[in-house]
């Protein structure tokens, strides 16, 4: 069976935006981390709750969905993210780097074109939190053509909360049982 995807964002999904007084949620902690390409006495400061890698692992054991980072962090999601949440090495994205000044240049993520291709044809519930109208449409033209897509969009200010990974997960049971392609997950980029 070849399991469906589990697409997940990381900023505005696990690294809430700061409130307009600058605070973020108090479950967050901070850590200081360091991406590729910056000098190791430049780190970023990043918000992460602890509760989010348990949840998250709850997906990953589940068997029921391949969970794949898709998100402007790239490879540092698998190897710096992930690792502060107490995830395994999960694979991503390998997203272009568009020249753009928004994140809907043509009115929807700039993120989705190659990530529809990227999937082909297989099911994806799809979190983050900065899909449009379009974006919403373009998942139900996705269902409706047999490529069960769920988009789940939590709120940037709050992030990722329980019944976001509640109703993916209601979603994945619901999915009918692929039989007959390939059982690796074929097509994903990175570690
Ligand atoms: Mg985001």
């Amino acid at each position: 069976m070849r399991l469906p995807y589990l697409l997940l964002d990381v900023d505005g999904v696990l690294i809430p935006f700061p409130d307009a007084d600058g605070t973020t949620p108090s479950t967050h902690a901070r850590h200081d981390v360091v991406p590729t390409g910056r000098s190791a006495d430049n780190p970023v400061a990043v918000w992460l709750d602890a509760d989010h890698g348990r949840l998250l692992m709850d997906v990953v054991r589940s068997g029921l969905v391949t969970p794949v980072w898709c998100t402007s962090w790239r490879q540092d999601a698998t190897t710096i993210i992930g690792p502060l949440l107490g995830l395994p090495p999960l694979p991503y994205v390998d997203l272009p780097r568009p020249q753009i000044t928004t994140s809907h240049p043509g009115g929807y993520l700039w993120k989705r074109d190659h990530v529809d291709s990227w999937l082909g044809d297989v099911p994806a519930v799809w979190i983050d939190d900065d899909f449009t109208s379009l974006d919403h449409t373009w998942a139900a033209e996705r269902t409706t053509r047999g490529m069960a897509t769920l988009l789940v969009q939590p709120d940037p200010h709050i992030g990722l909360q329980a019944e976001h990974l509640a109703e993916a997960r209601a979603w994945m049971e619901r999915l009918p049982v692929r039989t007959g392609a390939p059982a690796a997950a074929s097509g994903t980029e990175g570690a």
